[in-house]
């Protein structure tokens, strides 16, 4: 079974209040879900628009992120006020959530993307993370959201960091797609990566004018959003579990497991795994592409003002056994590094991020 795409999407200016008819059909008493205070008004402003539908509508916040402890009390919420559907409105953590908890409870779940930093909105997929920010697994679901709302009023508001970190995230897909499933003879998963190209090579022309232009709402800025929040997503349910993510993701993922004082975005954080993995490519599969791929992304990376090394990310590999750590998270079992054609051992690995952070160190 595959579940391609939400069953419905609104998008563009006025997606929220065309959305709105359809949502009214579909619950009567929906639950909010938010986390940041900064996305606060606009929640608001969904709250009042449902109340005005006559909906019996409540709110709450996520307190941690994505996380057992918050899924369990809101699910809590739900059941105590037999709510019928759940409204995540907010960033990929908020909609990971959402999407989990309303599987979980067997009710609607309506995503209503606040940023265009992931295609969380629309993909049938949750990360879990601990209550620290510390990646535990990703939850295959059985359906993709009913409703997606992505309406790009709401999204203007977001920072550009959230648009570079979306952009950093979409541009793993035909990097880690490409060299994970290519040899897979399935006409759609091929087709999958095909578009994860198109949609690498839009973010490439548009994606600086888009960061550049952010609160504009020009073209370059509509094409980069939906290509972050969209078409990122519709690779994801086209290709389905084979269209895979690999070593940018696991790197990510090992990242996360060092709690440091400033939070960085997932595309932030997948960014610079993504540098690595094409280091890994070139090391160990002998890609003479992957350098140029790299001083490609690291100019728009910069221009972008994303991350590019783990140093960037606030953490000094040299120091805490923080190699070793990130090392032996990223080549755990089941860890989507090991879906690359190629083996990779520790010393491969300590020693491509060793060089590539010293090297960043003597450039800076
Ligand atoms: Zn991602």
């Amino acid at each position: 079974m595959q579940s391609i795409s939400p069953e419905t999407i609104f998008r563009g200016n006025d997606a929220w209040d065309k959305a709105l008819p359809q949502i009214k059909n579909l619950t009567k008493s929906p639950l909010i879900l938010g986390r940041s205070i900064q996305t606060n008004n606009l929640r608001n402003q969904i709250f009042k628009d449902l109340k005005n539908q006559n909906l019996d509508v409540n709110f709450t916040n996520l307190q941690f992120d994505c996380c057992y402890e918050d899924i369990e009390r809101v699910k809590g919420i739900i059941s105590a006020n037999n709510h019928d559907s759940l409204i995540a409105a907010g960033g990929g953590k908020v909609l990971d959530s959402g999407k989990y908890i309303a599987e979980c409870l067997n009710i609607p779940c309506i995503t209503v993307p606040l940023s265009a930093s992931t295609c969380a909105g629309w993909t049938a997929l949750s990360n879990i993370y601990t209550k620290n920010g510390q990646f535990i697994k990703d939850v295959a679901l059985r359906s993709c959201p009913k409703i997606l709302v992505y309406d790009h009023q709401f999204i203007q508001t977001a920072p550009t960091r959230t648009l570079a970190s979306g952009i950093a995230d979409a541009l793993a897909k035909w990097y880690e797609s490409s060299i994970t499933s290519s040899t897979i003879d399935d006409g759609l998963v091929q087709q999958a990566i095909q578009i994860s190209r198109v949609l690498r090579d839009q973010l490439l022309i548009n994606g600086e004018k888009a960061f550049k232009s952010a609160f504009d709402n020009n073209a370059p800025w509509r094409n980069t959003i939906e290509a972050c929040g969209l078409t990122a997503g519709l690779v994801g349910g086209i290709g389905g579990e084979k269209c895979r993510t690999a070593a940018a993701h696991a790197i990510h993922n090992a990242i996360t497991q060092i709690i440091t004082p400033n939070k960085f975005l997932h595309g932030e954080i997948v960014g610079v795994g993504l540098l690595l993995q094409l280091r890994l490519e070139e090391m160990k599969n002998n890609n003479k592409l992957a350098e140029q791929s790299i001083k490609q992304l690291l100019v728009l990376m910069k221009k972008l003002k994303l991350p590019t090394t783990i140093a960037q990310l606030g953490i000094n590999v040299f120091e805490n056994q923080n190699l070793d750590k990130i090392a032996d998270f990223t080549l755990r079992a089941n860890s989507e590094i090991h879906f690359l054609p190629f083996e990779i051992y520790k010393k491969d690995l300590i020693k491509v991020i060793a060089n590539f952070e010293q090297e960043k160190i003597k450039i800076q």
